[in-house]
């Protein structure tokens, strides 16, 4: 598309050309060696001079504008309303942000002795005990660098829970068929089997199914994996029921709490009866995600299974100090450097206490009535999946629409034509032509009606002109993209311009 056909407030946000390059231009000065007279080529002989690497050549100043016009095509939080469900992208309080660049905090090293890092230790001690509270859990391990690497450790504590019994011949794990991929994934990488379970009529587990296959599996029954709400927004209000048939089985329950934000200050996964559960901070607690990371997903555990915990773990001393616990004599070992991702911890940590004990209920009642919110408001043009009160994302089903030869993607896609993020979509998998929208406890009316009457107008398009869907985005900087590809075989780096002719043609 040529610039000129961009609606005026796209303009000036694609840069007009990317490779600017030009021979001979500079944009750093180096100083004048001085190592003596004899050249560099002498001093670095062979390999690492190659006259003919063929770099970028800019100015200073035209450098700064790319990447700066490189960073403004860029989709964020800082920029727009980004309704993600599950995924939960929320506000990252710059307050954080001051937190991590305190020098006691980024300047520190892990092999530095502990007398010297007392504060930072005193915050990894806190934020297990917070993290303990807020779950309803005994002890809390903070080493996971990601919600599924939670999992994976706390599949792997239920394993090493069950050989230390002597019942390793448990190996059946429930993950219902609404779970989101990681949770058989984890389950399988510590070589359990699946079983899964359905979901009924309500948008909750179905008891008959779950009973009949525990019953299937009862005396090899490891545990079940649950999220709770589950993942199409719904509280499972059969869950001590649950609890209670899985422990009666000899099984553990695991708990995903990759998405807390329903009951974060409001109710305790601890007190549901489960005995685990992985909970992220890169989403409940507000470090930034996306891009790769540093994410962090703490696991809480009830304390029959606190001796399994990875080493280290954070202590208060009896003489008052902080320090980290290596002897464990039962721990699984370690499952991430040093005592994990520091700075995210820091993150949550400043979140968690700029709220405080009393006002952390405000965080999981806002994000409940701003999901409510939106199903009302919406529900008499997009069809929820499951029509009642829900917790903190609603569940749309667009199955109805491919009459009109639309699908959740292009809704999806037209979305991004009217300045928001797309939500969730195909997500859960048991849900056809699913968009899941999760708005957040910090988002205001206005924004929220403003993307109200966005995706009031886009269902009118949906009759009157699909195409306008089956064709969006039309004012974004690319168009639609190879989603695997896009992910997977980032184009980050400058090439020159034949390489660059090259790759486009591939
Ligand atoms: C995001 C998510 C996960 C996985 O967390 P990652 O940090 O992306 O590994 C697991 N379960 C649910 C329900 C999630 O939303």
């Amino acid at each position: 598309m040529l610039v000129t056909d961009l609606p005026p407030t796209n303009k000036v946000l694609l840069p007009t050309v990317f490779e600017i390059s030009r021979p001979g231009r500079v944009g750093v000065a180096m100083p004048a060696s001085d190592v003596g007279e004899t050249p560099i080529s002498e001093l670095l002989p062979g390999v690492p001079l190659r006259a003919d690497l063929p770099l970028p050549e800019v100015t200073e100043g035209e450098l700064v504008r790319h990447f700066i016009k490189m960073s403004s095509l860029n989709y964020c939080v800082d920029k727009g309303f980004y309704p993600l469900g599950s995924c939960t992208m929320k506000y990252n309080p710059k307050v954080n942000d001051m937190a991590v660049n305190l020098g006691g905090f980024a300047r520190i090293h892990p092999y530095q002795p502990e007398s010297t890092v007392q504060g930072a230790l005193e915050v990894l001690h806190s934020m297990q005990e917070n993290l303990s509270a807020i779950l309803g859990m005994d002890a809390v391990s903070l080493h996971p660098a990601a919600g599924a690497h939670g999992e994976l450790l706390g599949m792997m504590l239920i394993r090493a829970y069950h050989a230390h019994r002597g019942e390793s011949h448990r190996k059946f794990v429930i993950v219902p068929t609404a779970a989101h991929g990681t949770n058989p994934a984890s389950a399988a990488r510590c070589g359990y089997k699946i079983v899964p379970v359905n979901t009924d009529e309500r948008g909750l587990v179905d008891m008959a199914h779950l009973e009949a296959q525990i019953e299937k599996h009862r005396s090899e029954l490891a545990g079940f994996m649950l999220t709770n709400p589950n993942t199409v927004g719904l509280f499972e209000s059969d869950i001590l029921q649950i609890s209670q048939m899985i422990h009666d089985a000899g099984g553990l329950m695991y708990g995903d709490g990759a998405n807390m934000n329903a009951l974060v200050g409001t109710a305790r996964p601890g007190d549901m009866g489960f005995d685990v559960m992985h909970v992220n901070l890169h989403k409940t607690f507000s470090v930034p995600h996306g891009g790769g990371g540093p994410g962090s997903g703490p696991v809480g555990v009830k304390a029959i299974l606190e001796p399994f915990l990875p080493v280290p773990q954070a202590v208060k001393k009896a003489d008052g100090t902080f320090g980290l616990d290596y002897e464990r004599p039962l721990s699984i070992g370690k499952v991430a450097p040093f005592a994990g991702a520091f700075l995210a911890v820091v993150r949550a940590y400043a979140y968690i206490r700029h709220y405080g004990r009393e006002n952390l209920h405000r965080i999981s009642e806002d994000a409940v009535l701003n999901a409510n919110y939106l199903r009302v408001e919406l529900a008499d043009t997009f069809p929820v999946a499951y029509d009642r009160v829900c917790m903190h994302e609603c569940v749309f089903t667009l199955k109805e629409w491919k009459k009109f030869g639309v699908k959740a993607l292009d809704v999806a896609k037209r979305i991004i034509d009217y300045g928001y993020h797309p939500p969730t979509m195909y997500f859960p998998l048991i849900v056809p032509e699913c968009l899941m929208i999760e708005p957040t406890e910090t988002e205001s009316i206005e924004t929220l009606d403003a993307f109200v009457v966005a995706m009031k107008q886009i269902a009118a398009e949906v009759q009157t002109d699909p195409e306008l869907l089956r064709s969006a985005p039309h004012i974004a900087p690319v168009r639609r993209l190879d989603e695997a590809f896009a992910a997977r075989r980032l184009d980050l780096a400058w090439s020159p311009q034949e390489k660059f002719a090259a790759t486009m043609e591939d």
